[in-house]
């Protein structure tokens, strides 16, 4: 018998390195199986390439990480161990959001006495309205390469994201107007996007250099910068020790605040909903000072 039935095009295997890019890839490409190898509770930085991992990644037909080197201490291990070609570099089933955007904080200059840095630039892109505008294109992009037929279909789902994202944008931009100046301390660079978007100030790091964990004598001086330039918080994610943030906190005064770092904590399912729950934290923490 002949199969005359039209099948719909074939489900397409979405890895992701970070839970932000699964989030995205769900607006895309609803229809697809994504996952994502860290969840927003785990540094992205750091990750064991664990055999779960690596069969995912063997399954995979598009692979989509920041790249800018956030990866590069378990990304190379896991392609080279999962044996796929679509997901090696260069080919057509690999999207790093480091290729399609403009990073913030290039340096010109590394050596590894500088501690964990990102030398291509910061890689934590997704509080950035406009790059993660940016790196859907590329996301759709590369799902009409794979997936022709179906283009159609995931240029509607573009041009429907796009439209909620650009209106939820400017309702961010308006509720966040309180922010702007505020100054905050975090901890790594793991908002600097957030803060350049909304026109905040990182006055210090809890960090004394990227990648390594806050000192006595790096906290003593952090206390020291407080008292002459009052921040409104201190910032820190789920995966990173709040002590320093506590120790910090208690001494100069100012409130330790966790934010979310990406979708699939505290009942957060979407980029939408992350931007909306952190600026009103944010905006929370700014009338209490
Ligand atoms: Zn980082």
């Amino acid at each position: 018998m002949a199969a005359t039935m039209s099948l719909p095009s074939q489900a397409l295997n979405i890895f992701t390195c970070e839970p932000e890019y699964a989030a995205l890839a769900t607006e895309l490409a609803p229809e697809a199986s994504i996952y994502s190898a860290t969840s927003a509770l785990q540094d992205p930085h750091h990750v064991q390439a664990r055999p779960s991992l690596i069969a995912k990644l063997r399954r995979a037909d598009l692979m989509i990480c920041a790249g800018s080197e956030l990866e590069i201490g378990w990304l190379p291990m896991l392609q080279m161990k999962s044996n796929n070609p679509k997901v090696r570099d260069g080919q057509p089933g690999v999207l790093y959001a480091a290729d399609v955007v403009d990073a913030l904080g290039k340096l010109d200059k590394v050596d590894r006495s500088m501690g964990d840095v990102h030398a291509g630039g910061n890689p934590h892109f997704h509080f950035s309205p406009t790059r993660i505008e940016q790196i859907a294109e590329a996301i759709t992009a590369k799902l009409i390469l794979l997936d022709p037929s179906s283009k159609a279909v995931y240029q509607q789902k573009l041009a429907d994201f796009r439209e909620r994202w650009q209106q939820a944008e400017s309702k961010w931009a308006q509720q966040a107007q309180p922010l702007k100046g505020q100054k905050v301390v975090a901890y790594h660079s793991s908002y600097l996007y957030l803060f350049d978007w909304l026109g905040m100030e990182q006055i210090g790091d809890l960090e004394p250099k990227p990648g390594l964990p806050p000192t006595t004598s790096h906290l003593a001086s952090l206390l020291e910068l407080t008292e002459t330039n009052k921040p409104m918080a201190i910032i820190y994610t789920g995966y990173q020790d709040s002590r320093g943030a506590n120790w910090l906190s208690k001494r100069a005064g100012v409130p330790a605040l966790q934010l979310p770092f990406g979708p699939g904590v505290d009942g957060i399912d979407t980029l939408f909903e992350l931007y909306d729950k952190v600026i009103a934290d944010l905006l929370a923490a700014a009338a209490e000072k």
